[in-house]
């Protein structure tokens, strides 16, 4: 059995938002960057993700305004800049769901949330959506809530993947397995690809964007490593979200508020492989969810519809649940992050961005960060790399919405 030999100067594992933005921007500077990706690209939380483009209005709204929460504000322009191909990557092809969101309360507004409303704060984010101007579920005469509009950017998820990934696919590999990391390096490790080809790849920096991958590929650098190396520990936030299709007036994106101010459903718009309309619910539903069955968790979906929006019939929509954790960096006490996170150990960066919208934000950290401790672009020559086999890129991830299989009565 042959092992081809590959050098590279950063190893990315995971082919999220993150990994492939990450991807972009180093090989953009000139670092020779490979990708690994077990499943296929997006396979992870990505696909799952509403794509909502989060400028934190959501952490003004909980009085939680800190610099590291500030710092999201700046992502709906990032995105946007790239949108329009005038960012620091093209993502010109890819699909705007939405331009904004709203947000909606299904009675007069309590005086806790009106106060937010009226504050400095929210008024530089936030503004009452005219009744001609709201969307026509909230221009029924039994609605009696108020409607403001949120900048916040609604995102196709597999849009961004591919906009991403079609330009490296020559910077792609698609593994088996996990990689075997030879004895006492977190940068020098064997692995074979699904062509059954197998590789020795040693690089100066390897790059954990694997989500919830992220655990199992420290413990294997770990158990590699006889000196002590403290990778940074994960938390998984479980949500049990709901869809449906079938009948559904209008594409809406939208976030119900109450006097707690925590959403208490989100609701973006897709559509299923028929090119019908789906509504795709987070929110404080699928947070409360997870202990519940599917059946359960469907039947409160339906309350909680028929209680905000009485005026409207479902009997025709179909529905499913699917169950998804987020991966993120352990906060302990039930905390959850309010930025995207890195972790340097050696030549190791373990990262999670957190929120799809923050994927810029933790690639060029990690960039800058790369560059101060002065990694050199020094991989393979390109006759080097043109004697070794084609490396098989993986395929993309179907968006659940769009699979059959999971939609029920
Ligand atoms: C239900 C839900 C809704 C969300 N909605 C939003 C939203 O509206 N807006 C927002 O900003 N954020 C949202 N998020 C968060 C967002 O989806 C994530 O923060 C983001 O997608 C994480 O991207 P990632 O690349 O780090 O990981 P992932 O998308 O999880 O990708 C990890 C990849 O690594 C691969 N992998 C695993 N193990 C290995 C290994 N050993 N070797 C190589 N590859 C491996 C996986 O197959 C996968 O492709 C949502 C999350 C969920 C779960």
């Amino acid at each position: 059995m042959q092992t081809h030999r590959l050098k590279c100067d950063v190893v990315i594992f995971g082919g999220g938002v993150a990994g492939l933005w990450l991807l972009a921007l180093l090989r953009q500077q000139g670092f020779q960057t490979l990708l690994l990706e077990t499943e296929a690209l997006g396979a992870g939380q990505t696909r799952f993700a509403q794509g909502i483009i989060h400028g934190g209005t959501k952490y003004a709204l909980l009085g939680k305004v800190t610099a590291s929460s500030e710092a999201i504000a700046a992502m709906p322009g990032i995105w946007r800049d790239c949108l329009q191909g005038n960012g620091v990557i093209d993502l010109s092809k890819v699909k705007v769901l939405s331009e904004n969101q709203c947000m909606w309360s299904h009675n007069a507004l309590s005086s806790k949330l009106a106060g937010f409303f009226a504050s400095k704060l929210m008024r530089s984010r936030t503004e009452e959506i005219k009744y001609q101007q709201r969307p026509v579920i909230f221009q029924n005469p039994a609605f009696k809530g108020k409607v403001y509009k949120l900048d916040e950017p609604v995102l196709d998820t597999s849009s961004i993947v591919h906009a991403l990934a079609e330009p490296q696919q020559s910077a792609m590999m698609h593994i088996k397995g996990m990689p075997v990391f030879n004895k006492n390096s977190a940068t020098d490790f064997n692995v074979e690809d699904i062509d059954a080809n197998h590789w020795q790849i040693e690089a100066q920096r390897c790059v954990l964007m694997a989500g919830q991958g992220n655990a199992e590929l420290a413990a294997a650098i770990r158990s590699a490593i006889t000196m002590d190396i403290a990778l940074p520990k994960m938390q998984l936030r479980p949500l049990k979200m709901v869809m449906l299709h079938g009948g559904l007036p209008e594409k809406i994106y939208a976030h119900c508020l109450e006097a707690n101010v925590n959403p208490r459903i989100t609701i973006t718009s897709h559509e299923d492989s028929q090119g019908e309309t789906v509504w795709y619910m987070g929110g404080q539903l699928a947070e409360e969810g997870i202990e519940r069955s599917d059946a359960q968790q469907i039947k409160i979906a339906k309350q909680e519809l028929h209680s905000l929006m009485p005026w409207l019939d479902f009997e025709k929509a179909q529905w499913a649940c699917l169950d998804i954790n987020r991966a993120e960096p352990e906060m302990g006490k039930g905390k959850r992050p309010d930025t995207s996170f890195f972790s340097i150990n050696g030549a190791v960066i373990t990262a999670w961005p957190t929120k799809l919208a923050l994927a810029p934000k933790l690639a060029a950290d990690i960039l800058e960060q790369m560059k101060e401790t002065n990694l050199t672009a020094s991989g393979q020559s390109e006759s080097e790399l043109a004697a070794l086999p084609a490396f098989p890129a993986p395929g993309y991830a179907a968006l659940p919405w769009q699979e059959e299989s999971r939609w029920s009565n």
